[in-house]
């Protein structure tokens, strides 16, 4: 009687290496489900972001073009200063510029007519407001 409970007792606490081991790969295995995904939607929120900054940047070109003596767009981002604020960031690093279509380029393969403006990111393309918006 002593015995069995003096044996119970000495017992080692703690887990064995198999129950470390089997621990291990399904923490191996949720993230390899996990994180392909959680970077998938922090790369889409990115996108996202940069695309909204284009969009501020085109709405900053309109008003622009809409109050300057010329009525044309501008190419040069630091004349939307008074507009914009500060020039926008893109989340991935990438650097904006604004082009006005001749007439033969594309955004996202639809051609932008001939004074329609293009914003680009270096990292996330082209958005021409008015046409990719659509
Ligand atoms: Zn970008």
């Amino acid at each position: 009687m002593f015995r069995t409970i003096r044996m119970k007792s000495d017992r080692r606490k703690g887990f064995t290496l198999i129950e470390l081991l089997v621990v291990i790969l399904i923490l191996a295995i949720l993230m390899a489900v996990a994180l392909p995904l959680y970077l998938g939607a922090v790369s889409d929120s990115q996108t996202k972001t940069c695309r909204a900054n284009m969009q501020t940047i085109a709405n900053a070109e309109a008003a622009y073009k809409t109050s300057s003596t010329a009525h044309t767009y501008t190419t040069n981002l630091s004349d939307l200063l008074p507009n914009l604020g500060s020039i926008p960031t893109c989340p991935s690093g990438g650097s904006y510029s604004v082009a006005i279509s001749d007439g033969s380029q594309t955004s996202n393969g639809v051609t932008v007519p001939a004074g329609g403006l293009i914003v680009s990111c270096t990292v996330h393309g082209t958005f021409a407001p008015g046409i990719d918006s659509q």
